[in-house]
């Protein structure tokens, strides 16, 4: 095994580093800032698109694909969508390679074909949707659209990390179609309570719900939902967004749909989506320095079973009791791995297995068989027990469901002691420098202030929470009048 990994409080940034690594869930490729996702972090992956898919059928929608390229006259057709990632923007330009003349074997671009019109690859998919829905709503009855894509997607980002920002990331994202303004506000609502629920049920992390402010926003959207967590070294990270499009893409596209009453009117719209960030959610928010720490619901293995033999007879009986244990596992919808390679000895295999999250450990020996037990130990608290093999199924149940609640608990309970309220600018950057976290302060509601706080101390507003009270108070920077508190804080 290689060595130990980097502690997160000799250096947060490394250790997650090293572990998205050595964990083999990602890493870097040949192309800056476009990751490999290697199978076991792909597993994960699945896991959360395979649920992420299920709420979204539940919730009406259905999956379609588009294309990978924007024509150039699309993409700047919602200006302020155009302008707010132009400058992330790779773009086709040439649809032929030829050999360099002047350099030999090597190849150039064909000057003789040159696209006639440029294609961006899509940093998002807004343009080239609207303009498909521009031939698919003519009327009331072809409304509600709701539509969801799961794709790659490409924003040359400068400063990058595996997962939590790449040039090229995989995500998913809806895009619809209303009749109401109403209707549609609704939609981006419910979709982030979907990823809320998603995020605290599933990846067992407690988010904020929240409205993102003008500078913050979506380029091209009205108002901007959120989902906002906090990780284990107090930066915040946006975990998912859900978008209220007003008419803007309608207008942009010439969308528009006759009424029940006969009358035209430009279609409403929203766009939701979360990307392979949530890896670097789920990795920072549970793991330790031994490495990955895996809610049961997402570990593509959720129980791992390691014999110990020093004999064949031994092994062959070890086997045959396995066999059973896994079949019982398995038939309850618990996902079982026999790590049985002789390649390894059982330290490293435990070793593996603590790097990579598996959230129990089975130990089986000669002893065990005679004793009628195993020895169970938990990946989280890192706790070991004695079971007996009779009720095993039952006891790991019991455990993996126990594991997902205090892994849950575990993070709320370190997000809320990292909530601090604060009044005063002074109080604010220490709270900012010494402990971290989200600090609800008040605000006066200008982009000046907003922006000042963030040349003073790299904080950002992160959201105005949903569940957030009216409370009239003074603005911790201008102590201009504020009507409400905001959560800042620094972030990915
Ligand atoms: P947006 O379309 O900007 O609202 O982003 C949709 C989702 O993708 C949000 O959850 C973002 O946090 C996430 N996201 C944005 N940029 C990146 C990136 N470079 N790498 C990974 N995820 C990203």
């Amino acid at each position: 095994m290689s060595k130990k990994l980097t502690s997160r409080e000799e250096d947060y940034s490394k250790w997650y580093n090293e572990l998205v690594v050595k964990a083999d869930l990602a890493e870097n490729s040949a192309v800056r800032g476009c990751m490999v996702i290697k199978p076991y972090g792909y597993a994960i992956w699945e896991k959360m698109q395979a649920e992420l898919d299920k709420m979204f059928k539940e919730t009406g929608h259905q999956n379609a694909y588009f294309p990978l390229f924007v024509p150039k006259s699309l993409f700047e057709a919602e200006e302020k969508n155009a302008e707010g990632f132009a400058k992330e923007c790779a773009v086709v330009t040439h649809y032929r390679l030829q050999n360099d003349p002047d350099n030999e074997g090597k190849l150039r671009v064909d000057p003789e074909a040159k696209l006639e019109e440029e294609l961006v690859v899509r940093p998002t998919s807004e343009a080239i949707i609207w303009n498909t829905y521009k031939g698919w709503i003519q009327s009331y009855r072809d409304l509600p659209l709701l539509i969801n894509q799961w794709a790659n997607v490409v924003r040359w980002e400068m400063r990058t990390r595996l997962f939590l920002r790449t040039a090229e990331f995989l995500w998913q994202e809806g895009h619809t179609a209303h009749a109401t303004k109403d209707e549609a506000l609704k939609e981006a609502e419910l979709m982030n309570n979907v990823y809320a629920t998603f995020a605290e049920n599933f990846m067992a992390i407690p988010v904020v719900k929240g409205v993102k402010t003008e500078s913050e926003r979506f380029a091209g959207a009205d108002e901007t939902y959120c989902i906002e967590a906090l990780m284990q070294d107090g930066k915040a990270l946006q975990a998912g967004t859900s978008h209220f499009l007003g008419q803007n893409f309608a207008k942009a596209f010439d969308v528009k749909f006759t009424s029940k009453e006969g009358k035209q009117d430009y279609v409403w719209a929203t766009s939701w989506g979360v990307s392979t960030r949530l890896m670097g959610a789920l990795i920072m928010t549970h793991s330790d320095d031994q490495g990955l720490v895996l809610p049961p619901s997402l570990a593509p293995n959720q129980v791992v079973i390691v014999p110990i033999y020093k004999t064949d007879e031994q092994f062959e009986a070890i086997n045959k009791v396995v066999n059973l244990i896994k079949t019982d596992l398995q038939a309850k919808g618990i996902s079982v791995k026999y790590d049985d390679r002789d390649t390894f000895r059982p330290g490293a295999k435990f070793a593996q297995h603590e790097l990579q999250g598996v959230p129990l450990r089975i130990a089986i020996g000669p002893k065990d068989l005679e004793n009628g037990t195993v020895e169970i130990a938990r990946r989280d608290t890192k706790t070991k027990a004695i079971v007996a093999i009779d009720n095993l199924t039952s006891t790991v149940e019991n455990l993996l469901e126990e594991i997902q609640k205090s892994l849950y608990q575990k993070a709320l309970d370190y997000r809320d002691s990292h909530i601090t309220r604060v009044d005063d600018f002074e109080e604010f950057k220490n709270v900012l420098e010494n402990k971290g976290g989200f600090i609800s302060a008040h605000w006066d509601g200008t982009i000046e202030t907003e922006d000042k706080i963030k040349e003073l101390t790299k904080a950002t507003i992160r959201c105005i929470p949903m569940d957030t009270k009216d409370e009239e108070g003074k603005c911790v920077l201008t102590g201009n009048l504020s009507k409400r508190r905001v959560l800042f804080a620094k972030a990915y």
